[in-house]
C-alpha cells in the first residue's frame, strides 16, 4: 500500500522503534523507584526531554509529556481559561482540529465567550480581524494553530503571537502539524504554550508534550503522583517519551541539513505531475506557506468519496478534504471558512508525506489517481485533458 495519510498519522520509524523497545522489556522500571535502574530510567526521560526542547528552541524544564496532542491543547487551554477567569473572550480561529474548537465549546459552557477569527482564500488567518479580536477589552487569551491539518497551510503565528502580546494577552499554539515538518522556534515566536503530538512525526501514538513558557504560571489537568514537576501527574509512559526524544531528535537533524526538503521535492513533482497531465486540478489555499509535506487537490467532477473508494481498491490510502456525514459529503469547516464553494469542497482529496515516502512510490500513486479520476469522469462522460487552473 502507498500511504499518502501522514497528517492522520506516520509510521514508527524503524530507529525510534529501536530506540524505545529496551524500555517496554528489560528497562522497563518506574522513573520514581529509588534503586539505580529506576533512576536510569528517569534519565532517558530527562535526555527525551532535551531532545524535544531542543527540536523547538525551548529548555529543557519548559517541557512537559502527555497523553496526546489533545491532552496538551486542552491542558494549555483550561489552565489559561482558569488563570484568565470566567467572562473572558477567547480567541480563536474557524479553522481550528476539534480538539481546540470543542475545547472551547467546554469553556464557554463554563462562562467564557468565543471569537472564531476568519481566513482568506488561502487559507491564512486574517490578520486585521485578528488585531481587532485581541484588542477587545474582553479578550482573555488567544490560541491559534502554526499549520492546518487538512490544507498544511502555515499561519502568520509570528505577527498573531505578536498581536496577542501586544494587547496584553497570552498566547497558545497548536503547532502539532508544524513540529518535525517546519521550522518552529520559540525563541524568535511569542508562544506561552505550544502543543506537540508524537504520531505525527515518527514516534507512537499516545503521547505528547505541552511546551510552557518559563515563569508561565500552568494549573495542571491532572492530579496525582505529581510525576512532571507537579505538572503532569500519572506514570510515565517511558517507552514512548524515549520514542518521542529520539523522533524529536531525528527530525530536528533533517531540518537542520534542509533534508526535509526531500519530501517537498517529492509533493511538488507529485502535484506537479497531476497539474500537468489531468485536466481541472486545482490546489487549495496557499502554495506559498504551507508545510513540505501536504497537497490539498481539487479534481473537478469527481466526488472525492468515489476517488477514495477507488484509490483504496489500487492501493493508495490518502483522506477526503471533507467529513463524511451520515453518508452525505460536506465541507469541512476549513474549507468552508476559505470561502471554497461546495461542489469544489466535495471533490477535495488531502495528499499527506512523510520522510518514509520514495519517488517510485509518488509515481506510481500519480498513476492510480490519473486512473481513479478518468474512470470517475467516464462514469459522467467527461474526460480529456486540457489546461490546468490553480488556485492559490
Ligand atoms: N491538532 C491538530 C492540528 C491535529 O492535526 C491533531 C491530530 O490529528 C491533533 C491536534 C490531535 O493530536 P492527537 O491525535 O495526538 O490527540
Amino acid at each position: 500500500m502507498i500511504y499518502l495519510d501522514s497528517n492522520a498519522t506516520t509510521q514508527v520509524h524503524p530507529d525510534v522503534l529501536e530506540a524505545m523497545l529496551p524500555y517496554l522489556t528489560d528497562q522497563c522500571f518506574n522513573p520514581s523507584s529509588g534503586y539505580r535502574a529506576g533512576k536510569a530510567v528517569k534519565k532517558a526521560i530527562e535526555k527525551a526531554r532535551e531532545q524535544v526542547a531542543a527540536l523547538i528552541g525551548a529548555e529543557a524544564e519548559e517541557i512537559v509529556f502527555t497523553g496526546c496532542g489533545t491532552e496538551s491543547n486542552n491542558a494549555a487551554l483550561y489552565s489559561l481559561a482558569k488563570a484568565v477567569g470566567k467572562g473572558k473572550r477567547i480567541i480563536t480561529s474557524q479553522i481550528e482540529h476539534s480538539s481546540i474548537l470543542r475545547t472551547c465549546e467546554q469553556l464557554e459552557r463554563r462562562g467564557n465567550s468565543v471569537e472564531l477569527v476568519g481566513v482568506g482564500a488561502d487559507g491564512r488567518l486574517d490578520l486585521e480581524a485578528w488585531k481587532e479580536a485581541c484588542a477587545q477589552e474582553d479578550a482573555g487569551f488567544a490560541t491559534l494553530m502554526w499549520a492546518n491539518n487538512e490544507t498544511g497551510v502555515v499561519q502568520p503565528i509570528e505577527e498573531a503571537a505578536s498581536i496577542a502580546h501586544a494587547a496584553g494577552i497570552p498566547f497558545h499554539s497548536d503547532a502539532i502539524q508544524a513540529v518535525g515538518k517546519c521550522p518552529v522556534d520559540v525563541t524568535t515566536v511569542e508562544v506561552d504554550f505550544l502543543s506537540i503530538s508524537g504520531h505525527k512525526f515518527h514516534a507512537p501514538k499516545g503521547v505528547g508534550a505541552l511546551y510552557i513558557r518559563k515563569n508561565v504560571s500552568f494549573d495542571p489537568l491532572l492530579f496525582g503522583g505529581g510525576q512532571e514537576g507537579g505538572r503532569r501527574s500519572g506514570t510515565e509512559n517511558v517507552a514512548s517519551i524515549i520514542a518521542l526524544g529520539k523522533a524529536a531528535e531525528m527530525m530536528r537533524e533533517r531540518l537542520d541539513d534542509d533534508e526535509h526538503a526531500g519530501v517537498g521535492a517529492i509533493r511538488d513533482h507529485f502535484e506537479n505531475r497531476l497539474l500537468d497531465e489531468v485536466e481541472g486540478v486545482h490546489v487549495n489555499g496557499s502554495k506559498e506557506f504551507r508545510t513540505k509535506n501536504t497537497s490539498h487537490l481539487a479534481f473537478d467532477d469527481c466526488e472525492a468519496a468515489g476517488l477514495l473508494i477507488l484509490l483504496d481498491e489500487y492501493g493508495v490510502a490518502c483522506s477526503a478534504g471533507s467529513a463524511c456525514m451520515t453518508g452525505k459529503q460536506k465541507p469541512s469547516h476549513v474549507q468552508t471558512a476559505m470561502g471554497i464553494p461546495a461542489k469544489q469542497a466535495k471533490s477535495s482529496l488531502r495528499i499527506s508525506f512523510s520522510i518514509l515516502i520514495t519517488m517510485d512510490e509518488a509515481d506510481t500513486a500519480v498513476e492510480m489517481v490519473k486512473k481513479a479520476v478518468k474512470k470517475l469522469r467516464a462514469v459522467q462522460g467527461i474526460g480529456g485533458v486540457g489546461p490546468v487552473t490553480v488556485y492559490t
